[in-house]
């Protein structure tokens, strides 16, 4: 098979598909570091294969590895940083059991494999193409591959930015939904709620208790009803619990609050809103934590620009690519709030992210490694 046919690569999907399988043969949730190690190893093999040059830093608190591979052309000057996260949400056993690897039609399924093993290797094997080709580019390629983005990033969000810092773009390589690429997202804010309240017998004293859930639950009415689908302000409590025994009147209870704005100054404001709470009912006390988890992605110019560069590219090679808003947060949050021009969702199509039964599309392998290649080419 020919490497190019005029300025458009030649992609074999079948063999783009044997590479992604292997990736989703090795389970990796975030928790387990071992088992991300296991994937990292083999992504290091491959990449030292390409000569390129690695730096791979030990995982902390009992997360995996995190590995920069950079093209061995290019020097130290600034140029395309590729994002990446290796670690899925599924636990190991999905592969096994409820979601094993299989093609059914267009369809291939597998854990992580949509969110974003597919993503991360369609970028990988676009480099090995050029590689293959005896092609360079521009700019040096430097990808980072994340063991924890699924906790938010705890270990590596230093990393990205600095990494990010030295670079003139970030390519995301998170699913795209619908065949759209992402260059804005929400902003996500965390929140915990503690009550203390009083404890008591429920028959004989109930009138001495003070009933931390009851405070608990008229705060989380009040807090959901925060929720502004036209400004774009989401409020959800998606943990809570309280209370020992049936026939006690509960002295503590807690709950964990998802909270999500499009907007930095909607996301202070918020954040000030939980941590001046106020208890409702007597006698309890309250202790609030509130940190923004991710920034804001803001549809800035460079990002634009980026999106009609990498549009025009997408038409070349033979399909359309739109944008949107997201809604959910990924590491692109982290770079583009650094205003580093950051285009993200440029993995596979498919659906079913963050479920088990989450799938990609094989159509979408070939249009979207030839859209990674001609990128590397042409961005300057
Ligand atoms: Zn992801």
């Amino acid at each position: 098979m020919p490497d190019r046919v005029g300025n458009q690569p030649v992609i074999d999907d079948e063999e783009v598909l044997v590479g992604i399988r292997k990736w989703v043969e090795v389970e990796t949730p975030s928790p387990d570091g071992d088992a991300v190690n296991r994937l990292v190893d083999i992504v290091q093999s491959d990449a030292v294969a390409l000569g390129m040059q690695i730096a791979r830093i030990p995982g902390r608190d009992g997360y995996g590895d995190i590995l920069t591979v950079r093209s061995p052309w290019g020097g130290d000057g600034p140029g395309i940083l590729v994002l990446c996260h290796l670690d899925t949400v599924h636990a190991v056993g999905v592969l096994e059991k409820d979601n094993p690897y299989r093609r059914e039609g267009d369809r291939v399924y597998g854990p992580g494999i949509f969110d974003m093993k597919s993503g991360a290797y369609l970028a990988f094997y676009a480099f090995q193409h050029l590689v293959r080709a005896g092609l360079k580019t521009t700019l040096p390629i430097t990808f980072l591959y994340v063991p924890e983005e699924e906790i938010g990033s705890p270990t590596s969000r230093q990393m990205i930015e600095d990494t990010a810092r030295q670079n003139k773009y970030v390519l995301v390589t998170e699913p795209a939904h619908g065949g759209l690429c992402c260059t804005a997202r929400k902003g996500v804010l965390h929140a915990g709620i503690k009550i203390h309240g009083r404890p008591a017998h429920a028959g004989s004293r109930h009138q001495d208790g003070r009933s931390a859930l009851r405070e608990l639950a008229r705060h989380i009415v009040a807090l959901e009803d925060l929720t502004d689908y036209e400004r774009g302000i989401t409020v959800n409590v998606g943990l809570a619990s309280g209370g020992s025994f049936i026939n006690v009147v509960p002295a503590e209870a807690e709950a964990k609050v998802c909270i999500r704005a499009p907007e930095t100054s909607m996301l202070d404001e918020l954040r000030d809103h939980v941590l001046s709470l106020q208890p409702i009912g007597p006698d309890v006390t309250l202790e609030i934590t509130a940190e923004i988890n991710r920034p804001v992605f803001p549809r800035g110019p460079g990002t634009v620009q980026l999106f009609k560069h990498a549009k025009e590219i997408c038409r070349e090679v033979g399909f359309e690519l739109d944008e949107r808003h997201s809604g959910g947060g990924s590491d692109g949050n982290f770079t583009a709030a650094l205003g580093i021009p950051t285009l993200d969702g440029l993995g596979a199509d498919g659906h079913g992210h963050h479920t088990l039964d989450e799938y990609i599309l094989f159509s979408s392998l070939a249009p979207r490694a030839r859209m990674w290649v001609r990128l590397f080419e042409s961005l300057t």
